[in-house]
């Protein structure tokens, strides 16, 4: 799975969550008449409503920054080959001083971000962003 798919899964996960977890309470809730599970319940639907609306960006960097560090390496989706995700990147022509993750290399010229990347092995594309 590339970074790019990881990304998506993580924030979908993340940005509905709280309500799906309301909505799958609930029903223990009424079953085993219990007010804890109600009170979670309501809790976590009032939270997760406002996430909903208002999360979307804190959740889409939250996503990437849980995946930073999550994902320490890369790996080669034609051969396999695994390498370092942090590393001296270089974004268009601009190459970066110091080493970072993969997913935090941006151009500060034109704050371009790594798209893909070539797998050093191979040379096949690696999506990144
Ligand atoms: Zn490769």
């Amino acid at each position: 799975m590339s970074l790019k798919s990881k990304r998506w899964l993580l924030f979908f996960v993340m940005h509905p969550g709280p309500l799906v977890l309301a909505f799958a309470i609930f029903p223990l809730a009424v079953i085993t008449n219990s007010d804890t599970l109600a009170m979670l319940s309501g809790g976590l639907c009032c939270g997760g409503l406002h996430w909903l609306l208002l999360g979307f960006w804190p959740a889409w960097l939250l996503s990437r920054a849980i995946l930073v560090q999550l994902c320490r390496t890369l790996k080669c989706p034609c051969c396999g080959f695994e390498f370092d995700a942090v590393g001296r990147w270089s974004v268009g022509d601009y190459t970066d001083h110091a080493e970072r993750h993969i997913l935090n290399a941006r151009n500060p010229i034109d704050g371009g971000r790594i798209g893909h990347i070539a797998c050093p092995k191979c040379d096949s594309t690696i999506l990144v962003q």
